[in-house]
């Protein structure tokens, strides 16, 4: 190990010799020794000796490296405590370097199973499970915060184990996800949101359709307009009309070719696709009024960024879609108008609006990601942990 290399990845130290075989052996001392007490601060310290400490260090052109710091065991002649001599990059207790427990959590998390890596550098396996829990703690420390942003997403997502529910508040305006709860009703989450600070500060909230999170955004965050999700708003449209078009036309079943074409937007469409709905629809006359009607309130639902006067405009559209769905007299037809007509406030500022729980569904992508790495987990404060650590 040359100094420089020293240099660059563990600074403030002095190399005295090295051995190289198929282990790199550097003897280093500490630059600096220690001036001051630890406990009073005093400066009158006496030397009680030396001592070696042996430490892993980051591999140097490909063979692993041991580090062998010449350090010394002080005692303050001012309150008679012995302490020994700080290094920098070295924890207390620890046999290895923090610039070479960092490269393990690294590595593991791109994704070098724990064994196969524990068989490269040579140590245990639960070392490296270890390393990686503390950095994990440590990274969502630093990104942990307990100040509630100003645009939130709330949405619920799947433990494997035992199907509980898990709800993500996410920061819609910087991208990331604030923090994760367990439970997904009132009762369960309102002891984590008695905990959080400036619930005030929170201006918009964007939740799917779903009541019992609005009667929770109404209570917990009094100040915050709720805006309803584009994402799930039609997902809810498709779903209901979907179920409409298969009650009128049992032959459409589960005839996924035909249900695709039925759920795509109209204009992603490629021509071979757009001929063969048009088939669907001349043989099944009964499919059109429901094609037209889902793609009308899609259409409706995708705007965003709208002026107020363009929002009456398309309010009035809104309740004219609603009317025509109650007047049908349909079963799904009728729930659907009754879920748009209770949200349409929402559905209102959604149009105001671009940030969506988008952004929160793809965390759940990840989230996902995270359990499945992990083979499920049995501690929920591991898994959040680790969706902080790396989605935070
Ligand atoms: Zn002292």
């Amino acid at each position: 190990m040359s100094p420089v290399h020293l240099q660059l990845t563990l600074p403030g130290y002095r190399i005295i010799r090295w051995e190289s075989n198929t282990l790199m052996r550097v003897y280093v001392e500490a630059l600096e020794a220690p001036r001051l007490c630890p406990c009073c601060g005093g400066d009158r310290l006496h030397s009680k000796g030396r001592y070696e400490r042996r430490v892993r260090h980051l591999a140097c052109f490909g063979n692993p490296s041991e580090l062998v710091i010449g350090c010394r065991r002080y005692e303050c002649l001012g309150c008679c405590r012995s302490f020994v001599q700080p290094l920098p990059g070295i924890m207390p207790g620890r046999h290895s370097t923090e610039p070479w427990r960092e490269a393990i959590y690294e590595r593991h998390g791109d994704g070098i199973c724990a064994s196969v890596l524990a068989d490269r550098e040579e140590v245990a396996p639960g070392t490296v499970a270890r390393i990686y829990a503390q950095f994990t703690e440590r990274k969502a420390k630093e990104r942990l915060s307990l100040d509630c942003p100003r645009v939130l997403g709330i949405d619920e997502h799947t433990l494997h184990k035992g199907m509980r529910f898990a709800t993500t508040f996410c920061d819609l305006h910087r991208r990331r996800v604030f923090d994760i709860s367990a439970g997904r009703s009132e009762a369960e989450l309102s002891s984590y949101l008695a905990s959080l600070r400036g619930r005030d500060r929170v201006r918009v909230v964007c939740i799917d359709l779903s009541n019992s999170y609005r009667s929770l955004v109404r209570r917990w965050f009094p100040r915050a307009m709720i805006v309803a999700d584009r994402f799930h708003a039609i997902r809810v449209v498709g779903q209901h009309l979907m179920r409409l078009a298969r009650q009128l036309v049992p032959s459409l079943g589960w005839n996924r070719a035909w249900l695709g074409l039925l759920r795509a937007r109209a204009d992603r469409l490629l021509p071979d696709q757009q001929r063969r709905l048009q088939q669907l629809l001349a043989a099944q006359p009964a499919l059109r009024p429901i094609y037209e009607m889902k793609e009308q309130l899609c259409r409706l639902l995708r705007l965003k960024t709208q002026t107020p006067a363009a929002c009456l405009n398309h309010i009035r559209e809104l309740l004219h879609l609603i009317s025509t769905l109650r007047e049908s007299g349909l079963e799904a037809a009728l729930t659907l108008a009754k879920t748009l007509s209770d949200w349409t406030e929402e559905i209102v500022r959604m149009w105001r609006f671009t940030r969506n729980n988008g952004i929160t569904e793809g965390f759940h992508r990840k989230m996902k990601l995270i359990q499945r790495r992990a083979y499920g987990f049995r501690s929920f404060q591991n898994y959040r942990l680790r969706v902080i650590a790396q989605c935070g």
